[in-house]
């Protein structure tokens, strides 16, 4: 199964003493205006509900609170990660080992242009969509039910086979590694099915620029009501989940893949594959990460063993 989504966090790396924990908290609160806690649990933050404590966890109020937090993390040598609405992410029980920023709620400017738009990394892609159609503004349809966030959904390539994020982005306003404000071209995303050069690039997100097209508001309403229509009649969408876990091989649907292997209903724990759709995997209540990965280690050698089909990860898997 591929790896190439769980890297965040060297798996040698030791928790740190919690009063060093509590120093570090403090100092970097004192330096900045967002807030600032320590082991704080990560299920709150992700869509599956599940996940240990983050170290440190961060919610800068601007910019210049990000940048600091980001120059904080690498001045003390501690890692750290940066996440939206955490609805693409599976966090181990142990928790996150450093510091986790979060952008959302904050980072959520939404400025509308004749043909486009200017978006905060962490404004949720429901509210773009619902504005967009206000606006008369046309593209974002194919997003409808994605519970992210735009800068998750820049660094995912998120979308559906009616389009992705990726189409649609002119530019945007990063963070380099170097804790420098660049603005990057579509071109430097290097945007595939589900993919984006950001995570190699350790680039964040500060806000996007969008093109999108006018169009009648009747019709994209319409559109927008036809897919979320869809997407409800074939997803659990009321379940704890981070949406579909593997990645669609070339030229087949990877939940198809696993309901003909007979993986619905197949279940380690409270980690369940959805009987409704079969790249869903679901927690009812109480699965751990440990449950989850199980889970998905099974549905992989399913595939692999009837049909030959080595699924790739979609989400990611963030290791303790
Ligand atoms: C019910 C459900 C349905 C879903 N349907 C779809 C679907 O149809 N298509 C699809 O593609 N996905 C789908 N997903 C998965 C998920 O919603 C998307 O991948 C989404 O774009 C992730 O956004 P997020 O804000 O939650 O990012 P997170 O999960 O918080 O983070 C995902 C990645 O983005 C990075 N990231 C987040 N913000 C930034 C930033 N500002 N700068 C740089 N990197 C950043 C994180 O480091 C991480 O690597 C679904 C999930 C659920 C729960």
């Amino acid at each position: 199964m591929s790896t190439a989504r769980q890297t965040w966090v060297p798996a040698t790396m030791t928790a740190t003493p919690r009063n060093q924990l509590n120093a570090a908290a403090a100092e970097l609160s004192s330096r900045i205006r967002g807030a600032v806690r320590t082991c704080e649990p990560m299920r709150r933050h992700t869509t599956f509900r599940i996940g240990g404590p983050a170290d440190i966890f961060v919610q800068p109020a601007d910019r210049d609170d990000l940048a600091e937090a980001l120059r904080f993390s690498r001045a003390k040598g501690l890692p750290h990660a940066v996440i939206g609405n955490g609805s693409n992410l599976l966090v181990g029980d142990k928790g996150i080992r450093g510091l986790v920023i979060r952008l959302t709620p904050r980072f959520n400017e939404i400025q509308w242009l004749e043909d486009g738009a200017v978006v905060g990394a962490g404004a949720p892609l429901a509210r773009l969509v619902k504005e967009a159609t206000e606006a008369g503004l046309s593209g974002l349809e194919s997003t409808v039910g994605i519970p992210g966030t735009i800068g998750g959904a820049l660094a995912t390539n998120a979308g559906t086979d009616t389009g992705s994020v990726g189409d649609l982005v002119i530019g945007a306003t990063v963070l380099d590694r170097d804790n420098t404000l660049q603005e990057w071209g579509a071109r430097q995303f290097a945007y595939r099915y589900r993919y984006s050069s950001l995570s190699q690039e350790k680039a964040v997100v500060v806000s996007a620029r969008l093109r999108l097209e006018p169009a009648s508001r009747e019709e994209i309403a319409a559109k927008v009501q036809r897919l979320r229509y869809k997407r409800a009649s074939r997803q659990p969408l009321r379940a704890w989940s981070a949406g579909s876990v593997f990645k669609n091989p070339r030229g087949v649907a990877a939940g198809k893949v696993l309901d003909r292997a007979g993986a619905k209903g197949m279940r380690v724990g409270d980690a369940q594959i959805s009987r409704k759709h079969a790249n869903f995997l679901i927690n009812r209540g109480r699965a751990t990460a440990a449950e989850m990965r199980e889970l998905i280690a099974r549905a992989h050698a399913l595939a692999l063993r009837r049909y030959g089909i080595d699924l790739e990860l979609e989400i990611e898997i963030v290791r303790e």
